[in-house]
């Protein structure tokens, strides 16, 4: 987006504002810059909050420690009893509700408003004043900064009694849901952010970028008609792409906006409501999701200051039609052209791996599955891999029972240049996680190794007789130069 126009279009509105005296025109209500909505977090981030794992434990301090500034109020409890918070900020006269980690499985925006919190708590006398004064004379802001703390302790998405408390808008089966209605009723928010994550393989339709950030002014009712309160969201999130446009370029997609009738986003929009949906993708090599947290501080902090400023009305909606669309094209690995025989027949296909995250030992590992196999021209992989001219084999099992802590990174290699995958270990190390690049079984149950759409991603790529590259879990290790990557799998 051109900024310069967009910054010119802010000043000739401004001005006419000015004129007939339709709005207050200080200096301070221009677009905030990027770069200080960057050092801003970098000065306020909360340092206890590290990992996108989390539970109610960890949080509750960093509530009950807020200054005087913040209110803070218990809406209810989930079904296991455990709080839901709200934390009220500001003296103005415009209700913002924001409320995060429906999913319990989807932290990272809770992180990103205790980084705001610290923010809005900042010294009067420290260079982002002016800021933190516009937001809190115009707005009366009330986060909920996690809404499933059930689902937050097991990290998964739904609550204790297993529904998704974003199809329970309406029926109301869960407490947590009678929660999040109740505090719109009571707050009647004129805008409304749905805090979430989505998985790592969405794209930004027309490019191989992740959709790092996706946002959504969702349907009202089932035409996708537009009304005011959906426009205002538009221009909100217009605002937002402007600031991840010139952080990130291109990293930005938009939401499907089919209506779901049974969701809190679309229902809160059709409440009355302008609500904004964010939605956490993947940037790389950010496991943690750190850096989509700082994303999510920037423009969060930006759309508030452009509501309570009003400068969000000056974007227009074309600025918000024309975020690409969100689409779901990538994939963890992807090794082309590869030779396999199958049932005595060879060909050439694509071999696509996506890793799933799971938990063992609090700790967290992936599992790989092989997501598709074919012409994968149209997909692109975090790691891809031209396996041209190379044939994927099955590997061979060491039978005779290796213990764990005889086994090291060196002693992987060698077996795995030699043509085995996997190793025998003994029984009682099931479940646990190991460092080593290869398949450690027990023996209860041994994997098929065979090259498969079927099978889990665990082969060779073999050129005449060599075997050149190993693919274990899903993770590709090249032989001739394994360098230091650390993996995780569990032993199995
Ligand atoms: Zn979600």
């Amino acid at each position: 987006m051109n900024t310069n126009r967009n910054h010119l279009r802010i000043f000739l509105l401004c001005a006419i504002f000015c004129v007939l005296g339709m709005h207050s025109c200080s200096p301070d209500a221009e677009v905030l810059d990027t770069n200080r909505l960057a050092e801003a977090f970098e000065q306020f981030r909360e340092p206890s909050l590290t990992q996108r794992r989390f539970g109610y434990a960890t949080i509750a301090p960093l509530i009950e420690s807020r200054s005087s500034l913040f209110e803070n109020q218990i809406l209810g409890n989930s079904v296991e009893g455990r709080p839901i918070h709200a934390l009220t900020y500001g003296d103005g006269t415009r209700p913002v509700l924001l409320w995060s980690q429906m999913h319990g499985d989807e932290s990272t925006a809770t992180m990103a408003l205790f980084d705001l919190f610290n923010f809005l708590e900042g010294s009067e006398t420290d260079a982002f004043e002016d800021i933190r004064q516009k937001i809190r004379n115009e707005l009366q802001i009330r986060f909920i900064p996690m809404v499933n703390p059930d689902g937050a302790e097991r990290f998964q998405r739904r609550n204790a009694l297993h529904i998704d408390l974003n199809r329970d808008a309406i029926r109301q089966s869960s407490p947590e849901a009678v929660v999040l209605k109740n505090a719109r009723d009571a707050f009647e928010p004129d805008f409304g952010f749905n805090l979430h994550d989505q998985n790592s393989y969405y794209n930004v339709s027309g490019t191989t970028n992740p959709a790092t950030i996706s946002v959504l002014a969702p349907a009202y009712n089932e035409a996708r008609e537009m009304n005011p309160g959906r426009e205002k969201a538009m221009k909100v999130i217009a605002g937002m792409n402007r600031v991840l446009q010139e952080e990130i370029p291109d990293h930005l997609g938009k939401y499907n906006d089919s209506f779901e009738p049974r969701a809190f986003g679309d229902n809160f929009q059709k409440w009355g409501t302008s609500t904004i949906l964010i939605e956490s993708g993947a940037f790389p090599d950010d496991p943690e999701k750190q850096y989509v947290r700082k994303l999510n501080f920037m423009i969060i902090l930006n759309a508030l200051y452009e509501i309570a400023a009003g400068t969000y009305e000056t974007f227009p909606v074309d600025d918000y039609l024309a975020i690409p669309d969100n689409s779901s094209r990538l994939m963890d690995l992807i090794v082309r052209n590869v030779s396999v025989t199958t049932a005595g027949h060879s060909y050439v296909t694509d071999i696509g791996v996506r890793r799933a995250a799971r938990y063992a030992e609090e700790r967290r590992y992936f599992q790989g599955t092989v997501s598709d196999w074919g012409d994968l021209s149209v997909y692109h992989g975090y790691k891809e891999l031209d396996a041209t001219g190379l044939e994927a084999t099955a590997g061979k099992v060491w039978e005779e029972e290796k213990p764990l802590e005889e086994l090291n990174r060196e002693e992987a290699f060698r077996l795995l240049r030699e043509g085995y995958l996997g190793v025998k270990t003994s029984t009682e190390n099931k479940g646990k996680l190991h460092e080593l690049p290869l398949l450690l079984l027990t023996g209860e149950e041994l994997p098929d190794l065979e090259p498969s759409l079927a099978n889990a991603p665990n082969f060779f790529l073999v050129r005449e007789g060599e075997y050149r590259y190993a693919v274990v879990n899903g993770y590709l290790i090249d032989l001739q130069n394994p360098g230091s990557e650390a993996f995780r799998h569990p032993v199995n």
